[in-house]
């Protein structure tokens, strides 16, 4: 069989149904030609999805805090654990953020943080319970800082997960897994979680009921084959998740990919295009068919390229990124408010549908004018920042807390 023939049968049989192996998704990424791999993409979104309907979420994007002991080296947002840099927000700045965000619609907030040498379960389940108490879902704490919550309070990963859930923790998202190869991870962050801790937190927190997120970050020092293995690892968890539960309504909820932008930090990378990103999206829709969602990444992407993730695999926006500070502190960030993504969503040929976490349609509010956010937040919607006062100096917080 000559080798387009070959793809084109990898193609065929993935549109029906039938599970890539690694060898297959890799010659899908390496060969395969764009157009084929969207249109097959997008053949599984519209099974696992029959409706011509784009679902978004509106939430906040919520940093506690930059402290951060990891040093992955892609990283322009962490501070070391006693720079002046580094910055915890106050309860006073998490609460009008909260409420800000309750007030434009908002039903989560997405919060992370760095990993913190001396923080233990007390201090975060303060965190979580505090946000919990304005009734909103709380979508927080990735795997780096809850193994490194686990370590410092000598407590293991499910009863870490456990206590958190107990004080008003909802879902865990799936930052900080990058690329999910020690081979990728000892390239750019070797002190952070590894591939198998990674996948422990989530394996723990889906054992106890609760939903999570899976990510991948692309574009960095990984090869093919590592992001083949990542979506491997990925795939054989969620099956054990639903073999588990005895139900497909468990484990991850969604996948979002997006690429990595080496503005400064990684120095000598060069940044990747859309194409590349497009087709790994459109390769994880194929080899991925047991996570039901799949978001396009049109923060980093921006809108356009978010509209063609629409045809290749994806039937989610993501988030309205009423704030984002991760990616913008890398400098490339864009941000959308409802309407936007209403006509964005309408300009692809789908039909917009705000939801909730779960994936459970909501009605859209639309409270987001310009006019109505000044409205609502007192000051231009364009700069949601905080004033400085917000936020908390490290050395007096941490002392405080020790
Ligand atoms: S990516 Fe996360 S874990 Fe790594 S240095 Fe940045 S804040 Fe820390």
């Amino acid at each position: 069989m000559s080798e387009t023939n070959r793809i084109d049968d990898i193609l065929e049989r993935a549109i029906d149904g039938e599970r890539l192996t690694p060898d297959e998704g890799l010659l899908l990424l390496e060969k395969a030609d764009l157009l084929s791999l969207g249109a097959a993409a997008h053949e599984v979104r519209m099974r696992l999805h029959p409706e011509r309907v784009v679902t978004y979420i509106v939430d906040r994007n919520v940093n506690y805090s930059n402290i951060c002991d990891s040093y992955c080296k892609f990283c322009s947002f962490y501070a070391a654990p006693g720079s002046k840099n580094g910055y915890i927000l106050s309860r006073a700045a998490l609460k009008q953020k909260i409420e800000e965000t309750k007030a434009l619609g908002g039903n989560q907030i997405l919060m992370q943080g760095g990993t913190h040498p001396d923080w233990d379960i007390d201090w975060y389940c303060d965190l979580i319970a505090f946000c919990k108490s304005f009734d909103i879902h709380v979508h927080a704490l990735s795997s780096p800082e809850i193994q490194k919550i686990a370590v410092v309070s000598k407590l293991s990963v499910r009863d870490t997960i456990a206590r958190l859930r107990d004080a008003g923790l909802d879902s865990i998202p799936g930052g900080g897994a990058e690329i999910l190869t020690d081979y990728a991870r000892g390239e750019i962050s070797p002190l952070k979680c590894t591939t198998d801790e990674w996948l422990d937190v989530h394996r723990q927190a889906h054992a106890l009921g609760m939903r999570t997120t899976a990510t991948m970050m692309l574009g960095h020092r990984e090869r093919l084959v590592d992001r083949i293995e990542h979506l491997d690892r990925l795939r054989i968890l969620q099956d054990e998740a639903h073999a588990n539960a005895g139900t497909e309504e468990a484990g991850f909820t969604a996948f979002i990919c997006w690429l990595f932008q080496p503005t400064h930090v990684l120095s000598g990378d060069e940044a990747r295009g859309g194409t590349e990103y497009l087709r790994t999206l459109a390769v994880s829709r194929l080899y991925l068919q047991n996570v039901r969602n799949s978001q396009a990444s049109w923060v980093t992407m921006g809108p356009k390229v978010g509209q063609m993730a629409l045809w290749f695999g994806c039937n989610d926006m993501g988030s309205t990124m009423i704030e984002e500070n991760v990616v913008s502190s890398a400098g490339v960030a864009y941000r959308m408010l409802s309407p936007e993504i209403h006509s964005v969503i309408a300009a692809a040929g789908f039909r917009a549908q705000e939801r909730n976490f779960f994936y459970e349609p909501l009605e859209a509010q639309f409270l987001d004018s310009p006019e109505r956010l000044r409205e609502i937040v007192g000051h231009d919607p364009k700069n949601l920042a905080l004033p400085a006062e917000a936020f908390d100096k490290v050395p007096a917080s941490v002392a405080a807390r020790r």
